[in-house]
């Protein structure tokens, strides 16, 4: 019957808010028992295919009954990222208020590529960015965009460093340089470089991995050797990419002797600050991004530390009008063609969701101050994690001031790989295995704002007792 289906489709108002008051209850519900029961996934995959394969939509079937049916099955089939003893990667538990903005974005589907079409919108992300670059130190004119993750912004620093190095790279790519492009990252930074090279059409020679110091930190020595090999051998530096939190240890690179760098050889400096710009909220903790304020971009992922839905990143740049060098493009169907407010023609999006306010809710809800208790809980939530690890014996292998711990179990206790297994399958924690400096570790991180000291020294515990038994 097309009329009710029309219906399910663009249910009457009454209807929608019974059904998104159901959804609620439901969603709550489950959500408040997450904490007690697994971290992991204990779903039965035979029986999840089978019933996923029977709803073949030839069989039109209720919301409610479908919605059920998904919220069950994510329930047993997932990582949890809001689970307190979720100490893993840097997926967060979401923050309410952008969970919260998710909905008023959805709800009204603003179409945000082209400011006509979303001024209010639009002027909302934009005030973000200019907030956050101010923070950071980056100069008055600076902009940016959201983006996807921390990936589309790093990829987006690579062509804008590119068409700045030599604005012929807009007409011929790659072709335009007189040898191969290079961008420095270190041997601890995160490897979609290797992607976003062979993306741009540079290739993957293009990215050299210099080499840490040996406390995971790329080797500002070592980095300046490598532009100098290359100047010598007629490659054509173009970035270095500073990470500002590394994926596995949470290290900063130094990043003042990068900026040093970056000018002496003339090469664009980007700062990937995926997990670490969020201590930007910190007064005590920002100093870790002394030198920060230099950069020509930086990369912060609103989705890890500060905690927003997945897929919100953003690109901040001390030089937008390269932006535009590099993404504009004119066609007759579109409103209009301003480069200064129009994010299709400044950004690798074209259609856009209002991501930003995911941001901008948390942010006008608690504040900076707010952001600023929830990275100084989380790093204290991890000194007392390494307090006690140290206690039993254990070693720190990261000296890192933001939230994230890499452990090192005593002399005679099990390997690493065995103490995750047995973690992981008791299934009421969540670590991963790493590797740092060469080294085995055991990493945990803190991104969950109910994580508390006692799911902390539970953790210590279970890792004490894994290493013996
Ligand atoms: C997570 C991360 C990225 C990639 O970001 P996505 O949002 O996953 O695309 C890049 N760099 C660092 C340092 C990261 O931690």
């Amino acid at each position: 019957m097309p009329t009710d289906r029309n219906d399910a489709l663009f249910p009457s108002f009454d209807r929608r808010l019974e059904l998104t008051t159901r959804l609620d209850e439901r969603l709550n519900a489950v959500l408040s028992e997450i904490a007690a029961g697994p971290v992991s996934p204990t779903l039965d995959i035979p029986r999840f295919r089978r019933q996923l394969a029977a709803i073949d939509f030839a069989t039109p079937q209720d919301i409610e009954s479908v919605s059920d049916w998904l919220i069950e099955n994510m329930r047993v089939g997932q990582v949890h990222m809001t689970h307190p003893r979720y100490f893993g990667l840097f997926n967060p538990a979401p923050t309410f208020p952008s969970e919260y903005a998710d909905r008023i974005s959805a709800a009204y589907n603003p179409q945000i590529c082209v400011w006509s079409h979303a001024p209010a919108a639009v002027e909302v992300e934009a005030h973000v960015i200019r907030q956050l670059a101010s923070r950071l130190g980056l100069p008055e004119a600076s902009g940016g965009h959201f983006t996807s993750g921390g990936s589309e912004a790093n990829h987006t620093a690579v062509i804008c460093a590119l068409t700045r190095a030599l604005p012929d790279f807009t007409r011929l790519g790659a072709r335009a340089f007189t040898g191969q492009p290079r961008v420095y990252a270190s041997k601890e930074s995160h490897l979609a470089w290797l992607k976003i090279a062979h993306e741009s059409g540079i290739g993957r020679d293009a990215i050299v991995l210099i080499d840490t110091d040996g406390a995971g930190r790329m080797n500002a020595n070592a980095l300046q050797d490598a532009l100098e090999a290359d100047v010598d051998t007629g490659n054509c530096p173009v970035m270095i990419a500073a990470t500002a939190g590394t994926t596995n240890a949470g290290m900063i690179d130094p990043l003042r002797e990068c900026a040093e760098l970056a000018r002496e050889f003339r090469v664009w400096l980007h700062v990937d600050a995926a997990w670490g710009g969020a201590l930007a909220a910190s007064e005590r903790l920002r100093t870790e991004l002394d030198g920060i304020g230099r950069a020509d971009s930086v990369t912060i992922d609103a989705h890890k530390w500060f905690a927003a839905t997945m897929g919100t990143g953003m690109f901040l740049t001390a030089h937008p009008p390269v932006l535009a060098d590099a993404f504009h493009v004119s066609t007759s169907y579109m409103p209009s063609n301003d480069q200064s407010v129009d994010l299709y023609v400044n950004s690798m999006q074209w259609s856009r969701r209002f991501i930003g306010v995911r941001l901008f809710l948390a942010l006008a809800t608690v504040g900076w101050d707010g952001f600023a208790e929830h990275v100084e809980r989380g790093v204290a939530l991890i000194d007392r994690l390494n307090a006690s690890m140290l206690g039993a014996g254990w070693r720190v292998a990261n000296d890192a001031r933001t939230a994230v711990s890499c452990l090192v179990p005593p002399v005679g206790a099990r390997d690493v790989a065995s103490i995750v297994a047995t973690l992981v399958e008791s299934n009421n924690h969540w670590v991963s295995m790493t590797r740092f400096e060469d080294e085995p570790v055991i990493r945990a991180c803190i991104t969950n704002g109910r994580t508390t000291e006692n799911d902390v020294d539970s953790l210590s515990a279970a890792l004490v007792h894994a290493a013996k038994s």
